[in-house]
């Protein structure tokens, strides 16, 4: 019942999301795959007793926690908890059945409208990709069933990232790849949009009119 390869996929995933800058320190952010045929959910543990890491970047497969989808635990190494962020993960998984993959980062671009509490508008044609501007849920305690249902509103139903109020990011896949791409270009289109209301005043544009109806 317990897919090794897909333990081994999150962890490689939480090393490429440590690399990328996306998590500064020790138990910052975390992500997860969820296992659509088994409704299991392969989700990072929370650092502590049993996981002694000094950051995301040396994380390995036996640190990563199997959870099912009311958030009991099935299989853990060392009696590991997952991450304090697992009600909103599954929360997410739970509210957007196409989703298979989040990555919940700390990264600083993005991180400046989370904390200044604006949305991240639309100056790009790429950003259609991610389901148009990204909004900022309002605050909500880390790892509170209050700041799941934050995010699941701000998520909506078609928006594929959210920004959590002076706290992060969320991004969303249909696999690990498709959410990386979307955290790529939440990062990017927040470094863009910050250093354009620095040269000038920035025009937001529609989704619907990025590209031409021919
Ligand atoms: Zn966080």
């Amino acid at each position: 019942m317990i897919n090794h390869a897909i333990k081994d996929q999150v962890a490689e995933a939480t090393r490429i999301f440590f690399e990328k800058g996306y998590s500064p320190s020790k138990d910052g952010g975390d992500l997860s795959i969820k296992d659509a045929e088994n409704d299991l959910v392969y989700i990072c543990p929370k650092p502590g007793r049993n996981v002694k890491i000094t950051n995301w970047g040396v994380i390995r497969a036996d640190d990563i926690v199997v959870i099912d989808m009311d958030g009991n635990i099935v299989a853990s190494d060392n009696h590991i908890l997952p991450t304090i962020e697992y009600k909103m993960h599954l929360a997410i998984y739970k509210s957007r059945p196409e989703i298979n993959a989040i990555i919940h980062a700390h990264a600083a671009n993005s991180g400046v409208f989370a904390i200044a509490g604006l949305d991240i508008p639309i100056l790009t044609a790429e950003m259609y990709q991610i389901g148009g501007s990204v909004v900022c849920a309002e605050f909500g305690k880390a790892g509170s069933d209050d700041l799941a249902e934050k995010m699941i509103k701000a998520l909506g139903k078609d928006k594929r990232g959210a920004l959590l109020k002076n706290h992060g990011t969320v991004a969303l896949g249909t696999d690990m790849d498709d959410a990386f791409r979307c955290a790529d270009l939440i990062e990017k289109g927040a470094r863009i949009a910050i250093l354009a209301n620095i040269l000038g005043d920035p025009q937001e544009i529609r989704c619907e009119d990025i590209f031409s109806s021919r």
